[in-house]
């Protein structure tokens, strides 16, 4: 995703404390406090502009929404969105995923968004993919043992490069589908990405894996 220089990111970012979790770490374990209902934790990792995370959290109040983007001037055009629709069920943080088990406690998250990552198709750089085992097992840790992960992306070196980390991980493939759109599932919420992509009549591909139960 292009960022475009923002000067101003990280003072806007400091300032949105109602959305804005500036120190992340600290919450590690006491995540659910965060928010005003306690409920379950779905984790979106490189939520980029925010459209799919906002879009989610109006469908499934019953949900609270953990956005984590990397980059700052990325981070801030999702925030925005959430300041203009008020939702009281989404936090944001500027993390990398690679530092993950240091954010959340063992089986504090429900269900990991991964949309659109970063391919990486460089074989050099597979380490950084984050269905990249390293990540998968970040996330089995911090994942409930029924927890699971839902992957969409329209790039087809990624998607076959991710189903087959998930198996040789031993995760369960719980759903694959080669061309989403088709099904026209109504509760379907598209990121920017996607529907970038989709427009100019791409598949979309996404699975739902599951880790076994330990
Ligand atoms: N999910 C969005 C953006 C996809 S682009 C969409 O579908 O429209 C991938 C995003 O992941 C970028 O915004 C990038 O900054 C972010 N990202 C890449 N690596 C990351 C990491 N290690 N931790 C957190 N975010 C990351």
């Amino acid at each position: 995703m292009r960022a475009r220089h923002k000067p101003w990111a990280e003072d806007f970012l400091r300032e949105q404390t109602q959305y804005v979790e500036l120190n992340p770490t600290a919450q590690k374990g006491n995540w659910r406090a965060q928010f005003s209902k306690n409920q379950p934790i779905h984790l979106e990792i490189g939520s980029g502009k925010g459209q799919f995370i906002i879009g989610m959290a109006k469908q499934f109040p019953n949900i609270n929404f953990i956005a984590m983007e990397l980059v700052k001037s990325i981070l801030v055009s999702a925030v925005q969105k959430a300041v203009e629709s008020q939702p009281d069920n989404i936090r944001f943080i500027n993390y990398d995923a690679k530092d993950l088990s240091e954010l959340f406690a063992d089986h504090e998250v429900e269900r990991i968004y991964l949309n659109f990552s970063d391919p990486w198709p460089k074989n050099k750089h597979a380490k950084r993919r984050l269905t990249y085992h390293t990540f998968l097992q970040q996330y089995q840790q911090i994942l409930k043992d029924d927890g699971d992960i839902v992957f969409k992306t329209d790039n087809q070196g990624l998607f076959e490069y991710s189903i087959t980390s998930f198996s040789q991980f031993g995760m369960i493939l719980e759903e694959v589908n080669l061309d989403l759109h088709e099904l026209n599932d109504p509760t379907n919420v598209m990121t920017e990405y996607e529907q970038k992509f989709a427009a100019k009549g791409q598949p979309i591909f996404r699975c739902r894996a599951r880790f076994p139960k330990k």
